[in-house]
């Protein structure tokens, strides 16, 4: 097998770190093409192949195999940002459709994963919430901030916020421990001062930081995807897939 896969750790004495163990963090983001997400990540690092290719439509050709984290094995904590929506939707197609391949693809192949929320791309839309519940069903789920913010782009204050407005959303849909937290953009603050008071209130709400090792840009194919459906164009949907 190419690399073990740990479930996403929930808390913290299952925090993947240790001697002897490389810790791959890889995110993806909520993609209507499951398959086309596939045909692209199956051209990179191996232990992605491994992980990504659950979420492939079609069936793939092998089984992630979950084990338990053990010394001088890398660990892979799967992710999917943008929960529950990222992009446009291709004609005839829902949220919840997208949620249920997804889910069902994951647990196809025994991949564990944790999903990071936008509560405001569910708030006004039931798809979105439907789709959202559908994933939190299934998976983990974690703060990705209330309507995806850049911390660039805002205060502490106002970026704290929308840390905390995501919380309430996360508590209702969450079986178990919401306590991990992924940037938007992954962008962690280019002023020190933000940067620095973002991570202590993090800290301080009893966050853990899902970082990302590995990423993909899955989320660039979305809209490409969508204009082709309209248009029904399966060549270039095809095309999309290998590329
Ligand atoms: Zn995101």
């Amino acid at each position: 097998m190419l690399a073990e896969l740990s479930p996403f750790p929930t808390r913290r004495d299952q925090q993947p770190s240790g001697e002897g163990q490389a810790t791959v963090w890889m995110s993806t983001s909520t993609s209507r093409r499951g398959r086309t997400m596939t045909r692209r990540i199956t051209g990179c690092a191996m232990v992605a192949i491994t992980a990504v290719i659950a979420a492939s439509a079609p069936g793939p050709t092998f089984k992630a195999e979950a084990a338990a984290p053990s010394a001088g094995h890398p660990l892979i904590a799967v992710t999917v940002d943008d929960i529950p929506a990222h992009g446009g939707t291709a004609p005839g197609e829902t949220r919840l459709d997208i949620s249920r391949r997804l889910v069902a693809a994951l647990r196809a192949e025994g991949v564990p994963a944790r999903g990071f929320v936008n509560g405001s791309r569910a708030e006004a839309d039931p798809d979105g919430m439907a789709a959202l519940e559908y994933w939190a069903s299934a998976f983990p789920v974690g703060n990705h901030t209330w309507s995806h913010a850049d911390l660039n782009e805002l205060t502490a204050g106002a970026y704290g916020e929308e840390i905390a407005r995501n919380e309430p959303l996360l508590e209702r849909i969450s079986g178990g421990d919401w306590h991990w937290f992924r940037y938007p953009y992954l962008q962690e603050g280019d002023d020190p001062v933000t940067r620095l008071a973002i991570r202590q209130y993090l800290a301080s709400r009893g966050y853990r930081v899902a970082g990302v090792t590995m990423a993909f840009d899955d989320w660039k194919y979305n809209d490409a995807y969508v204009r082709c459906a309209v248009r029904g164009d399966q060549a270039a949907i095809a095309k999309l897939e290998e590329d």
